[in-house]
């Protein structure tokens, strides 16, 4: 049985913030807080945050300096109940709710639409159905987070980029005290963000890497599966064994195992991550690894190249030419057949 989401929208609330909540709704089956690809904050960020920026500029009593009252006010209720971080943190009131959610989590972010309706009630009573369907909106989102996020999960200045190891351009300004940090990326390095600052040329490397987006979260999955597979067996669950062998054979290699690791999880992941980056950059094809794969069970590449259906060996040796060292396996292999 799915579990269905049924959140109230209330009767007066602005038409077009209604019509982002629902499709919040409609989307989210495979969102959640902890998901890289289908994050629920990114999902905000998409269809709620500028309707939501659209709708406070539309409005009086939520101009920028509203916003900020009722987070000076926000703060000031909440200080005592150990929520340091988020003076901290470079939010204000005017920030957008999907990064007031996933840094301070769904629960704080409803303690703020409160305030701002309670802050606005004293203005502008036809804002509360509004502010009271996002808080419904909010509250169901609790559901899409593990249960310890504000602790755990939610340090600032952990975030990595959505397609290498690095940490995101904002957590990096975050961790460097650099107070500019709202006008950074969330989700993205430097290097793979999409714009440059002050600049509208779309960046080359994230044209690049989004264009491998999808070989990326595959090769990171494969390497996923074997790091908690261990060292014995291969299970990289590509659908191809050759290809599970040599992710197999590369994950033993570098010590890509959780087996093999004795250090904190957060490590390895950044080691999976380099090098499912690493492995789509090198263009590190699946017919690649196949050939690798044959050749480090000893056969030679004439028996390879047959058992590949290709025609001659010299494919075989024109492939190899390709492959970047640190792939070829069967020169340094180290897992006994
Ligand atoms: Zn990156």
């Amino acid at each position: 049985m799915t579990k269905t989401t049924a959140i109230t929208i209330w009767s007066g609330c602005d038409s077009d913030v209604e019509e982002a909540i629902n499709a919040v709704i409609q989307a989210w089956g495979p969102y959640s807080a902890k998901s890289r690809r289908f994050s629920i904050f990114r999902l905000l960020r998409e269809q709620l945050d500028p309707v939501w920026f659209d709708f406070c500029q539309r409005t009086s009593a939520l101009s920028c300096e509203k916003l900020n009252q009722a987070w000076a006010r926000y703060q000031n209720g909440r200080a005592f109940r150990g929520q340091q971080s988020c003076q901290e943190l470079p939010l204000k009131g005017a920030s957008p709710p999907s990064l007031l959610a996933q840094y301070l989590g769904f629960n704080e972010l409803d303690w703020f639409l409160k305030t701002v309706a309670r802050n606005a009630a004293e203005r502008d009573i036809d804002l509360i159905p509004t502010l009271d369907s996002l808080r419904e909106l909010a509250i169901a989102c609790r559901t899409k987070q593990p249960k310890r996020l504000g602790k755990v999960r939610l340090l600032p200045g952990k975030e990595k980029c959505r397609y290498c190891d690095q940490l995101t351009e904002l957590a990096v300004a975050l961790a460097n005290d650099d107070d500019s940090g709202l006008g950074r990326s969330s989700l993205y390095c430097s290097a793979h963000k999409p714009k440059k600052v002050l600049s509208d040329a779309v960046g080359g490397k994230y044209q690049k890497a989004r264009r491998s987006q999808g070989a990326f979260d595959q090769e990171l999955e494969r390497l996923d599966f074997q790091s908690w597979a261990g060292i014995k067996s291969a299970y990289a669950k590509s659908g191809n064994p050759l290809v599970d062998e040599f992710i197999w054979r590369l994950s033993v290699h570098r010590r890509l195992t959780h087996e093999q690791h004795s250090e904190k999880l957060g490590t390895l992941e950044t080691k999976l991550r380099w090098e499912a980056r690493m492995m789509v950059d090198r263009r590190m094809t699946d017919r690649k690894k196949e050939i690798v794969a044959l050749l480090c069970s000893g056969i030679t590449q004439i028996e390879a190249a047959k058992q590949l259906g290709l025609k001659s060996r010299q494919a075989i040796s024109k492939a190899l030419q390709s492959i970047h060292a640190d792939y070829r396996l069967d020169l340094h292999c180290q897992v006994a057949n």
